[in-house]
């Protein structure tokens, strides 16, 4: 099987808040899958267990065909070592929706420095690598503007190249572009748009719904940490068959 994402039955607590219950699924190399649900469905719980930031309790999630570090409330069934939980997620990019660049360095900097700290790439690799993501990303001309100078679509954009820098089989995107005024979110999301052409494979959280018809090849609709209902995001949209997720439509459509 080609899923570089797959997930059966994952359960995640915090203490006694059973944040995911349960969740199945899988993306194929190079699809686009947007997760969309209310506040507090457990979205941003989701894609911070496949990037390990967090471990998950119940269940089992592979990236890349590879299971990653879980545990099994009563009994340690599997755990990864540190070493290897950095190597895997080498291979995954991460967007939040704050850009976290490094305000003292600048755009190309802030791109350059992972691929040269942990990659280990040569200074003058990372830097041409860099350089090629931020004319990608529509930033050519502010190779050397430091975050301050920026607006906030140009940061979100250096911090797609930074993360796009550690060359990531899987880029997550949390809710990109919901810290941005309204007339900045469409540069941000042509960009991502782009990257989905050249066949980057993608989990986006977004309440652009536009997008998801767009980009997306499925829509996840999550609440309440259980997934709803799911498939093509034209369906979804058009036709939803759940009433909770027709009545989260009718407040973001
Ligand atoms: P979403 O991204 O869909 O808005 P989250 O995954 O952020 O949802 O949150 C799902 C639930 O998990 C919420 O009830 C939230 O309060 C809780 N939660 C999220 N992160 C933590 C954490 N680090 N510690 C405790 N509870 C958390
Ligand atoms: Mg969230």
């Amino acid at each position: 099987m080609s899923a570089l994402v797959r997930a059966e039955g994952v359960h995640k607590h915090y203490g006694r808040n059973h944040v995911l219950k349960g969740i199945d699924l899988s993306l194929e190399e190079g699809q686009v899958m947007c997760l969309v649900g209310p506040s507090g469905s457990g979205k941003s719980t989701f894609l911070r267990c496949v990037n390990h930031l967090e471990a998950i309790n119940r269940g089992r999630l592979w990236v890349d065909g590879e299971l990653i570090g879980y545990r099994q409330s009563a009994e340690a069934l599997h755990e990864l070592g540190d070493k290897e939980v950095c190597r895997q997620r080498e291979r995954i990019g991460m967007v939040f929706q704050s850009f976290n660049l490094f305000p003292h360095y600048t755009a190309l900097e802030n791109v350059a420095l992972g691929p040269s700290l942990v990659k280990k790439e040569s200074r003058a690799a990372a830097t041409a690598h860099a350089e090629e993501l931020l004319r990608r990303v529509g930033l050519g001309d502010k190779l050397h503007s430091y975050p301050a100078r920026l607006s906030g679509g140009q940061q979100q954009r250096v911090a797609i190249a930074r993360a796009l820098a550690m060359r990531p089989r899987l880029m997550l995107f949390d809710e990109p572009t919901s810290a941005l005024d309204p007339e900045l979110v469409g540069e941000v999301l042509d960009v991502m748009r782009g990257l989905a052409g050249d066949g980057m494979t993608m989990i986006v959280v977004t309440h652009e719904m536009a997008f998801a018809r767009e980009v997306g090849d499925t829509l996840v609709f999550m609440d309440d940490g259980v997934i709803v209902e799911s498939g093509d995001p034209r369906e979804v949209l058009a036709r939803p068959r759940h009433q909770r997720t027709q009545a989260f439509l009718s407040k973001v459509l």
